[in-house]
């Protein structure tokens, strides 16, 4: 497609690919079938000044546009998308900081999560409530210098590695004013009640957190109290562009090696790319993959210029996640029986773009999102004739 990419753009997509090609492809492998998490992948990406991208240079991040940061989880996740999960979950407990946070919150936390020294995470979803946020049951109780912690969160990636998250909890009356969003960070006493073992993101973390009497200052408040909600709505409208980035990166990867074995395999004396119904399959593949391309990069741009993109980033993580489920199976398809074995890998990419569909609000959800957004059109339209 042809965006205009910046010249830093460009430069840093060169280098991640660089990184992904040494450093992350290696290991996707080990990752998925050990569960190990990629600390030493992390590590690199920390060490290129990669962990801040949405930060501002103020706050020792990168200040790279959305544009870059979308095409950064790409890249990653078309090797693979663990390692793409625990990255973009950093940035996700950045992002409140960055909506919510008073200067001095994100003098503290911002530098050391952007660094890589700290791992982010975003707590929200309970036993339950996971689509129903608004009536979420971890309790936030006010105490003379601060508040108190109640309750669990559950299925938290790096839950149980991250040293700061996140933590949306109930300050107030039931629904979504009585919300407030707050800087927990792990030491303070927040506990690993279970580490769950998963269909994908193997070599992702998944933890359910207990929170018992979990002392939070004041001062680690983010924004208004009661105000936690919108900060949330907000938070997830560009976490929805990183499921998006992950799902389109994971399609490109099975399309690559889908093409690379069907150009080489032979049936029928011939070589399968060359059979017009595997041609039409790669074809449909690859204008999919594109599609959600141009879909996430138009988001990205609007919000690198200011514009609303609620619709669209739920769009965006609607079609590419579906998207992705719909490549990654025909991958398989295009190996047949070795598609379905461990060694060529679709069959993992196949499995990671699930979770795409289900985190970050499931597809169900996405239409929920636009929805809303229509009608609030059609009635601001009305309302105005
Ligand atoms: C690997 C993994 C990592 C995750 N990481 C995080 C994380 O870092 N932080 C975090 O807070 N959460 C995280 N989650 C939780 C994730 O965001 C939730 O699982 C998701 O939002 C769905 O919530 P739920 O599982 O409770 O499903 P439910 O909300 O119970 O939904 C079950 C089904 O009902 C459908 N449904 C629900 N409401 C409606 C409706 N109104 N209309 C139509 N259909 C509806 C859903 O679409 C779904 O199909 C993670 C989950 C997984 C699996």
């Amino acid at each position: 497609m042809t965006l205009d990419f910046s010249e830093e753009e460009c430069m840093v997509r060169d280098v991640v690919q660089r990184i992904v090609e040494t450093h992350i492809r290696p290991r996707a492998v080990e990752l998925d079938e050990e569960e190990s998490f990629p600390w030493p992948q992390i590590k690199v990406l920390a060490d290129n000044g990669l962990m801040g991208i949405l930060v501002p240079q103020k706050y020792g991040g990168q200040q790279g546009s959305h544009l870059l940061y979308a095409m950064v989880v790409e890249e990653i996740a078309r090797a693979c998308a663990a390692t793409a999960l625990v990255y973009f979950t950093n940035t996700h407990g950045q992002l409140p900081i960055l909506l919510a946070g008073t200067d001095t919150q994100k003098v503290h936390y911002l530098p050391p999560m952007a660094n890589g020294e700290w791992l982010g995470a975003l707590a929200v979803t309970e036993p339950q409530n996971g689509s129903d946020a608004a009536h979420m049951q971890c309790r936030a109780t006010r105490v003379s210098d601060g508040y108190v912690l109640n309750g669990e969160k559950i299925f938290i990636t790096n839950g149980d590695k991250a040293d700061v998250m996140v933590v949306f909890a109930r300050t107030g009356e039931p629904g979504a004013r009585g919300i407030s969003a707050f800087i927990v960070e792990r030491k303070n006493g927040v506990v690993t009640s279970r580490v769950e073992r998963k269909m994908g993101v193997r070599g992702s973390s998944t933890a359910a957190l207990r929170f018992e009497d979990v002392f939070v200052p004041t001062v680690q408040r983010l924004g208004e109290e009661h105000q936690g909600f919108s900060t949330l709505m907000r938070t997830f409208d560009t976490t929805r562009l990183s499921t998006a980035a992950q799902a389109v990166g994971i399609a490109q990867g099975a399309y690559d090696i889908a093409l690379e074995y069907t150009l080489v395999r032979q049936q029928f004396g011939r070589r399968i790319f060359d059979f017009q119904g595997m041609q039409f399959r790669l074809s449909e593949m690859l204008a999919d993959i594109t599609a959600g391309r141009a879909l996430l990069y138009q988001t990205a741009r609007l919000v690198d210029t200011g514009k609303p993109f609620t619709m669209e980033a739920a769009m965006a993580k609607l079609w590419c996640s579906e998207m992705a489920g719909r490549v990654t199976n025909q991958a398989v398809q295009a190996l047949g029986g070795y598609g379905y074995m461990r060694e060529f890998g679709v069959e993992r990419m196949m499995r990671d773009a699930k979770i795409t569909q289900i985190y970050d609000g499931t597809s169900d959800i996405q239409k929920l999102v636009i929805a809303r957004r229509v009608l609030d059109v059609v009635q601001g339209r009305r309302g105005a004739q």
